[in-house]
């Protein structure tokens, strides 16, 4: 058991539990208290909705079969309330809930009967993701006297005006800060929103990232073209 907790970088988190079979909820408040994680158990979505106003949970574990309220409405209610994780468990086997779930922001679901091994590994796995997506938004890449905030897709320059980049450019602008001094191909380059290789779309955003970002755009020094290869972003990054 011990070890489970030390092998938990989550260990600490606060879960909260929507679910009226005390059976379940014990089971499942005992494999998270195996892994270090603190629980709180509600017995229907009114306690849940009550207690998300006094605390802060980072996930919350929601019964879609409630007796006092439509588990997809819980679950848009706790969003509405609170930007923890959501995990469904749900006995109905029905897809169109799973989907609806889904589509309402849940982060995942989980059927019952379930084993709470694997109940508690996509416990984690949600954790992890939500954290990677934290630190990405608030992380800063500085370059040539440039400040690129990744979360708000807004440039810094030294005399501290800022610019917005559009989505594609600040997609763009991610890859190159990521993998600086490297030959990217333009296929590393595109999003998915590019169809085809040949499309000139990605020479285009290049041209405009480099009005943004060059003191001479004709004779670009940071983002350099190589013939025949794709772009080389020429720069050190430094992480903030
Ligand atoms: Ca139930």
């Amino acid at each position: 058991m011990k070890e489970m907790k030390e092998n938990n970088p989550e260990a600490g988190k606060l879960i909260a539990i929507v679910e009226d079979d005390p059976d379940v909820a014990r089971t499942i408040e005992q494999v998270l208290g195996d892994f270090g994680f603190r629980t709180i158990w509600c017995r229907n979505a009114g306690e849940l909705l009550r207690r998300l106003r006094q605390s802060a949970p980072d996930l919350c574990i929601v019964d879609l079969g409630l007796p006092d309220m439509d588990g997809l409405e819980v679950m848009q209610r706790v969003r509405a309330q609170s930007p923890c994780g959501i995990l469904i468990l749900t006995g109905r086997a029905h897809v169109s809930d799973r989907v609806m779930g889904l589509e309402l922001g849940a982060d995942d679901y989980v059927l019952k009967p379930f084993e709470p091994r694997e109940l508690v590994a996509r416990v984690r796995s949600i954790l992890r993701r939500r954290e990677q997506l934290a630190d990405e938004s608030s992380q800063l890449a500085e370059f040539a006297g440039w400040r690129f905030n990744l979360g708000n897709n807004t440039l810094q320059g030294s005399d501290g005006e800022e610019h917005v980049l559009s989505t594609a450019e600040a997609d763009l602008l991610r890859v190159f800060v990521r993998n600086p001094n490297r030959i990217l191909q333009r296929e590393q380059l595109m999003g998915k929103r590019d169809l085809q290789p040949t499309d000139r779309s990605i020479d285009v955003r290049i041209s405009r990232l480099r009005r943004k970002l060059e003191p001479d755009p004709q004779n670009p020094a940071l983002i350099k073209t190589v013939y025949g290869a794709g772009y080389l972003f020429l720069a050190t990054v430094n992480w903030r």
